[in-house]
């Protein structure tokens, strides 16, 4: 059976010396829980700091975003190597604020989940619907979408590296969750998705995370869904106690 996951997407804040400090509430705060996957993702820039705090704990590295190609003439992009060499175990993928605000669509982030799987990153692939499309009922059609466009042309084996997040763009950072039962029939949907890609023995075990004001208040009843397997966090993870207690949400 599938193993829970929180992560925490700290987006783009804090600097490296309050990154420190976050990520050393967060290893003390977490105390040594075994049976959950946990990671944390600063920017950039804050990486290599996190990482020599965060080594030898249960606490597991991801960043934000990521590049496509090895290197080259990209000014201003970080490669799936830099990151590897700095230990993240994970990469955050077609977030919605990247699909809204800089323009990624299904193709450039189908490109870097292919680069980060080659290189063993663990993409965590974000989908989800704006409210306008939820009203007009398009759901399950656009999260279907941004499924197969983000893994399409990965095998089986590459298909089990990935983690999905579903997180409605309505519910990001607004305060508004999606209902648990709302929520389950997406991330049902979905395993329904990667069923007919991959088949139903891999569908199983690929992780699918909720994310979308998630908070310790409400995470024991998201969590209790069938198809939900955890959490992509972003206010609640810039505390460590409610980070923390989303973790053991999950224990
Ligand atoms: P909030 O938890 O702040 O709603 O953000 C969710 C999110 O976008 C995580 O990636």
């Amino acid at each position: 059976s599938r193993r829970y996951f929180i992560a925490g997407n700290w987006k783009m804040n804090k600097t490296s010396s309050e990154a420190a400090a976050l990520a050393q509430g967060v290893v003390e705060a977490v105390g040594n829980v075994s049976n959950v996957d946990i990671a944390i993702c600063p920017t950039f820039t804050s990486l290599e700091t996190v990482e020599k705090i965060i080594e030898g704990s249960n606490v597991k590295l991801g960043a934000q975003n990521m590049h496509f190609e090895k290197s080259g003439a990209f000014t201003g992009e970080i490669s799936a190597a830099m990151l590897r060499e700095l230990h993240c175990a994970y990469v955050i993928l077609g977030h919605s604020e990247r699909r809204q605000y800089f323009k990624e669509c299904d193709c450039l982030i189908n490109k870097k989940v292919k680069a980060a799987v080659a290189s063993s990153l663990k993409p965590i692939l974000c989908v989800g619907e704006t409210l306008e499309e939820r009203e007009a009922n398009k759901t399950i059609e656009v999260v279907s979408t941004q499924t197969k466009g983000g893994l399409d042309g990965l095998t089986a084996e590459e298909a089990l590296k990935v983690v999905i997040a579903y997180e409605p763009v309505w519910a990001i950072g607004t305060g508004k969750t999606a209902t648990p039962a709302m929520a389950q029939e997406v991330h049902a949907e979905i395993r329904k998705v990667l069923a007919g890609m991959f088949g139903e023995n891999v569908a199983e075990k690929i992780q699918i995370l909720y994310g979308g004001s998630m908070k310790p208040e409400n995470a024991d009843e998201l969590l209790a869904q069938k198809d939900i397997d955890g959490g992509l966090i972003g206010g609640a993870a810039l505390k460590a106690d409610s980070f923390a207690a989303l973790v053991n949400s999950a224990v």
